[in-house]
Order: structure tokens, then C-alpha cells, then sequence
């Protein structure tokens, strides 16, 4: 009946990837690599379909936080270079060099697990996020034993404000690893320093090193949940429905869970066959919008698990309409950055958001970047 539409779908543009990893390249100096972070499903997006249009586009690296998503990138046939940036049990150690793996190091003990199975390391030092991570000291003793066995890849570390528009820890950071790599390079040259996420590598050319690990700015979203457009960056996904029905609704009714929405007018509301577990945030609940041929419309009553409403006004919406919560609809568009303003979140969070039971199509496979 309504041929065409998916109940929940999310469209990725591909030439959108490629063309926003051609643009952070374009930042780095001569023979600087990209790592494209391809964590949490390609941040939402898809991993898999995202590293293949990243390495098209010139990505070197890809870069993941646990085993299974390695795992998954080498049984869809993705080669060259990988690593895991989060930490890892003894069986998962294992399991990341079957896959071929690079992982990260920053205590004694882990080096001695990985150096009994011969995985090749990138040693993380803390030069201030606070998490994960070895002091100067112990980051340059594990660097000169990791390189004793011929496994030594790699010195990394995370900035902790790099997106903050206060940039003097960003600064100590930076000059903290800057450091020990130029230190460290000296006795190893081949060793690959790499620090920069996606907002540093667009604020701070001296952050780019060997390499910059960039994550959300691959997917055209701004890392510091303004606006991606100011830095060129071209938004991938696109998150759709449909209107499976629409209802006229008489003053005193109501509409969904707990009668949050009680008609005051007549009034025409459209039933939307997505919900929370989708993705769409609960708390959008009589908060968010919606585009409906172009029209912002909004979000009224409580969104459920699969389902939800939307007021129409006028004469807008008629059953098998889309019904856009992230993309462009005529000269209207809905922000990733703008859903997460109103939820008090970030972008980030609303993309990995995007559940399993959603739908992925991918366009722009084939265009050029
Ligand atoms: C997730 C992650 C990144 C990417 O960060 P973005 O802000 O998305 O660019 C880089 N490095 C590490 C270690 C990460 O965990």
C-alpha cells in the first residue's frame, strides 16, 4: 500500500563521508594519515559501509573501542591497517590479533599479555583526559619494550576539551604529548604519534602529528555540537518514517500513553510508526520537531516505544507522507546538533541513538567524492 516507504529508516550518504574525509585530509601536512573512527556502528551510521567509503576516500586507519567491532570489519572483508583504542580482557587480546588488530597499551601487565601474543601496540599515554593511560615515565618504558620485540606501532593519547572554546588544558595537553612523542621519535622513528580527534584536528594543525584519529566529523556532524557547515562538513544521515495514519482528533480527546496530549480544537494528528526504541528520544515528547513535505510540524503526546504523533497543521500530511527527523526537507532542515540542543545531549549521542531495528540505506556508493 504504501510502496516505497520503510517504517524507520536511516538514509547514509556516502559521497557525504568520502567528501568530508577528503576535507579533513586536506588539513593534514604532507604524508599525515586518517584514521576514521568507526566505533559504536560507524557512530549509527553503519561501520561497515562507512569504512569501505572512508578508505575509498584516502582513510589509511580505521579505528574502533572493542573487539567485536574489529571483528566485524575483517568478516566484511575490510583490509589495511585497524586498531582498538579501549581496553581488553585476556580472551579479547586474543581475539584482536586474530583479527588482525592493533591495540592500545598503557600498564606492565597488559604488555606482558600482549607481548606473549604478539600484538602490535600503540602505547597510550595520559596527558590529561584522566582515564585510561600511562604517566610520561611509564609510557616511554613500555614504548622502549614494546619496540624491543619489534611491536611497537605507535604513541597516542585523547584530548579532554579539544571541542571547549577555552583552549589553555587543550594547549597543556598538546604540549604534554608533543613532548614525549618528539622524545620517543628520536629512538623510534617509525613509531606513528597520534592524537588529534575530529575537533582538534580542525582547530590545531600542531595536533595533527603522524596521524588524527576523527570520528564525528566524518559523518558531517560538528564536533562541538554547533554547526558543521562552517567547517564544510556534509551530514551523512538522513532519519526517516512515514504517516501509517491520519486522524482527526475531537477537542477533549486524547492521544497516546498517560493523555499527554488533549485536543483543544479539532485537531489532525498523524501516527508515526517509529518510537524510543528507534532512537527517538522519549524526552522529545511535546518537544521536538518533524519535517512533513517541507513543513515543521510537531511532536505531540508521549512518544512510545514504536510509535508516535505528530500535530498537522492545515491541510499539511496524508498517510504514506515522510516524515523527517534528521535531514533536509525543501528549504527546511533538521540538525543532529539541533535534536541534541533540545535534549541537552550531543550529536553523538543522538546518531549512536539510531537502533538496530532502523533501517540503513546507503546512497552515494558510486558518485565521486
Ligand atoms: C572516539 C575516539 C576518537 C574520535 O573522536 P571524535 O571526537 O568523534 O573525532 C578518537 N580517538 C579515540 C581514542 C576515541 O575513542
Amino acid at each position: 500500500m504504501l510502496a516505497g516507504r520503510e517504517r524507520a529508516l536511516a538514509t547514509v550518504d556516502l559521497g557525504a563521508v568520502r567528501h568530508n574525509v577528503v576535507r579533513l585530509a586536506s588539513l593534514l601536512p604532507p604524508g599525515g594519515k586518517l584514521c576514521a573512527v568507526v566505533k559504536a556502528n560507524g557512530y549509527g551510521h553503519g561501520a561497515v559501509a562507512v569504512a569501505e567509503a572512508a578508505q575509498a576516500a584516502g582513510a589509511a586507519w580505521l579505528g574502533v573501542a572493542t573487539v567485536d567491532e574489529a571483528a566485524e570489519l575483517r568478516a566484511a572483508g575490510l583490509a589495511g591497517p585497524l586498531m582498538i583504542f579501549g581496553a581488553l580482557t585476556g580472551s579479547e587480546l586474543q581475539n584482536a590479533v586474530t583479527a588482525d588488530a592493533d591495540v592500545s597499551v598503557w600498564s606492565e601487565r597488559f604488555l606482558i599479555e600482549a607481548q606473549k601474543v604478539g600484538a602490535r601496540l600503540h602505547v597510550k599515554f595520559n596527558s590529561g583526559m584522566g582515564r585510561l593511560g600511562a604517566d610520561a615515565a611509564t609510557a616511554e618504558r613500555l614504548a622502549v619494550a614494546a619496540a624491543a620485540s619489534g611491536r611497537l606501532a605507535g604513541l597516542m593519547s585523547h584530548f579532554a576539551t579539544a571541542d571547549e572554546a577555552e583552549t589553555s588544558y587543550f594547549n597543556l595537553q598538546l604540549d604534554r604529548f608533543l613532548d614525549l612523542a618528539t622524545k620517543l621519535k628520536q629512538r623510534f622513528p617509525e613509531m606513528i604519534a597520534h592524537t588529534a580527534n575530529s575537533a582538534a584536528t580542525l582547530r590545531e594543525p600542531r595536533a595533527h602529528c603522524d596521524m588524527v584519529r576523527t570520528g564525528i566529523a566524518i559523518y558531517g556532524l560538528a564536533p562541538a555540537n554547533d554547526d558543521p557547515f562552517k567547517d564544510d562538513l556534509r551530514p551523512a544521515m538522513r532519519l526517516s518514517s512515514y504517516i501509517a495514519d491520519v486522524r482527526v482528533v475531537r477537542p477533549g480527546e486524547s492521544v497516546g500513553y498517560g493523555r499527554r496530549f488533549i485536543a483543544e480544537r479539532e485537531t489532525r494528528v498523524a501516527i508515526v510508526p517509529i518510537g524510543y526504541a528507534d532512537g527517538i528520544a522519549r524526552s522529545l515528547t511535546d518537544r521536538g520537531t518533524v519535517l512533513i513535505g517541507g513543513h515543521r510540524c510537531a511532536i505531540k503526546g508521549t512518544i512510545s516505544m514504536d510509535q508516535l504523533t505528530v500535530e498537522l497543521p492545515g491541510a499539511v500530511g496524508k498517510p504514506g507522507d515522510e516524515v523527517v527527523f534528521i535531514g533536509l526537507g525543501n528549504d527546511q532542515r533538521i540538525l543532529a546538533e539541533e535534536v541534541a540542543q533540545l535534549l541537552g545531549t550531543i550529536n553523538y549521542e543522538v546518531v549512536c541513538d539510531v537502533g538496530p531495528r532502523v533501517a540503513r540505506r546507503y546512497v552515494g556508493a558510486e558518485s565521486a567524492a
